[in-house]
Parts: structure tokens; sequence; C-alpha cells
């Protein structure tokens, strides 16, 4: 229930599909995965092929699932979407490969996650675009060679690197997913505030912009939190003090922290002089699992230069006290 969880949650989903780009030109930011994405599709069209498989890799909510669709609406082709952990057995992914239409785009979200015997599957239907179904069990067991349709698959994983190279190695292109800029995510806003029909200005959307730790995602959700607020206290107009106003309500700070991440940064500069102290000790003095503050908290203060974790604990940086407007005991000693 964080609002600044790069994650969706259900709100989002209906609300994400209204506001989804439906073509390269309206998608934001990404420059370089956008222009060399238009050069694989135009040259497949050109060709009258299917496009090659496409691997994207980056932080959630960054807008894989989005270019996905995109990729399909490019290539005037149905897609279907599914996740790596949905595809549990062989069978799961032979039932879907086999039910694809010619062209047709496979979105398989987070494909680091599939069982070991689809991933082997989809080896050979990524290359070949034939999948071998066994039949029976034991030594009487058969393959039965199942010819599949040209068809495009798109994979999705928060980092590349987590895929077997054989699997990284059958995508014929691959696009890294950067965080986006603060002014990308202002035209985000604008575009999003439009399709709402909520009246916001400049500097309105770069105080949600500034908040949203780099991710659309998050972007849209505040920008909805911030219009709720807005209708209530000023008429459903959003300038920057409204922006800011109702940020404060939602504990979400100019940087993007919300009341987890202070409570963290807190701890470590107030009870521990900045640290170095263990995870667990941290933990514990803001009343959280060792896991929520590692992997809910900690990533994104690492990523904004605010914590860095080494070898005898977690140290705060010269930017977290100036953050949480705090002196270093050492200076004030002075
Ligand atoms: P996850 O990995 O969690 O599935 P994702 O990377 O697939 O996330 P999307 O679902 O594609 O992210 O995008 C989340 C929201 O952000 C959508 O509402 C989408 O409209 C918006 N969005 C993402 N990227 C862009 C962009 N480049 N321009 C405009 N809106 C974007």
């Amino acid at each position: 229930d964080r609002l600044v969880d790069a994650g969706a949650d259900g709100e989002d989903t209906a609300v994400e599909a209204a506001l989804r780009p439906k073509d390269l030109h309206e998608f934001v930011g990404q420059e370089k995965v956008r222009e060399q994405l238009d050069l694989v599709l135009k040259a497949a069209r050109a060709r009258g092929a299917t496009a090659d498989h496409v691997l994207l890799s980056g932080a959630p909510g960054l807008g894989k699932t989005t270019l996905s669709m995109i990729i399909a609406a490019e290539m005037g082709a149905p897609i279907r979407i599914t996740s790596g952990p949905a595809i549990q057995h062989a069978g799961d992914l032979a039932a879907i490969l086999s039910s694809l239409q010619e062209g047709e785009v496979l979105f398989l979200d987070e494909i680091h996650r599939m069982s070991r015997p689809a991933e082997e599957m989809l080896y050979m239907a990524m290359e070949d675009f034939r999948v071998d179904v066994i039949v029976g069990k034991g030594p009487g067991a058969t393959a039965i060679p199942l010819e599949l349709p040209p068809f495009t698959l798109v994979g999705a994983t928060t980092r590349a690197g987590l895929l077997p190279p054989p699997l990284r190695d059958r995508f014929g292109f691959t696009g890294h997913m950067e965080f986006y800029a603060p002014t990308e995510l202002e035209r985000v806003i604008h575009r999003s505030a439009g399709l709402l029909d909520v009246a916001i200005d400049t500097a309105g959307a770069a105080e949600i912009a500034g908040r949203s730790r780099g991710t659309p995602r998050i972007a849209n959700r505040l920008l909805r939190r911030v219009r709720d607020y807005a209708q209530v206290k000023a008429e459903g107009r959003i300038d920057r003090d409204i922006a800011a106003a109702a940020l404060r309500v939602y504990e979400v700070d100019a940087r993007g922290l919300d009341r987890l991440d202070r409570a963290v940064l807190g701890a470590l500069l107030k009870l521990f002089g900045g640290g170095p102290v263990g995870l667990s000790t941290l933990a514990v003095a803001v009343g959280e699992e060792r896991e929520t503050v590692e992997e809910v908290a900690e990533p994104f203060l690492v990523r904004e230069g605010l914590l860095a974790r080494t070898p005898r604990g977690r140290v705060a940086t010269p930017a977290a006290w100036a953050h949480l407007g705090l002196v270093p005991p050492q200076q004030g000693a002075k």
C-alpha cells in the first residue's frame, strides 16, 4: 500500500490501461530504446516478416508492458500477456505457444522466473518455431514435434544479468530501460493530466515529477492523489503549492522518500550517528522486518546516494544528513 512503490497495485491496472501511450511517438523518454526499436520494427515491416524477439530489462513501472503493447500495435499484431511465475510446467507454455496466431506478440513478464523445463522448451520455440510435446511417461514417453507459427517474444526482466546466457542470446534485440529524468516525468504527468482532464501548471507537474523516483507508474499514482486533494481543497487546479501540500499529507517528501524511508534514514542518523550499523539492529530500531528494510526501503536510499551498504554495516552519506536537515556529529563538535 505504499504510494511510492514502483509495482502495480489493484487500483493501478484500470487507470494504467487508460494512460498507456499507444505508439512510439507518444512514449516519453527512453530515446535510445525507442530509436533502436523503431528501426527493428520498421525493417521487419518492410520485409513483411515477424519482428525479432525483444528483451526489455529495467526496474518495475518503467514501461515494459506498455512498450510490448506498442510493439504489437506497430506490427499490427495481436498480443498475449503472461508471466514467468504463471508458467510452472512446460505443458503450460506448450499450450500458449501452440495457440498463437502468426505474427502474434507474446509478452512474458518476469521471464527470469520461469521454470527450468519451460525455459528449455522456449529455446527451441524461439529459434526454430517448434516445440517437442512429450506424450506418456517413463521409457515409453515419446516426443511429438509441433510446428509453431512465427511469433515475436517480448521478454521483460528486472535484470538481464539474471537470465541464463542461452536464453539471453536468443533475443535479437535487448533494450535497457533507464529511470526517467524529472523533465521526462513532467511530460508524462502533463500527458496523463490531459487524459484525466485535470488542470495542472508547469510548476505543479515539476513538483510531482521530483517526487516520483524516476518512475512513470509512481508519477501517475501521485498525480491521482494530488488530484483528489485539489478537488477537495482547490477547485481541482494543481499548482506547486497544492502539489506540495497534497504530498505532505501522503508523507512523500521533496525527494520522493516516504515515511518508511525517512524512518530508516532517521534512525541511522539519530540513533547510530550515521553508522556503520548492522541491518538487523537498524530494522529493530524502526520496528520493521529485516527484509522490509533491505528490500523495500534501502534500494531507493542507495540509488539516491543517501545510504551506503558497506562490509561493516549501513552508513549514511553527507547527503543524508543534509536531506533530513541534521548536522553530522563531528561537524557539530567543531
Ligand atoms: P512492471 O514491470 O511492474 O510490469 P512495467 O515496466 O511493465 O512495470 P508499465 O505497466 O508499462 O510498466 O507502465 C506503468 C505505467 O506507467 C502505465 O500507466 C504507463 O502508462 C506509464 N508509462 C510507462 N512508461 C511510460 C512512458 N514512457 N510514457 C508515458 N507513460 C508511461
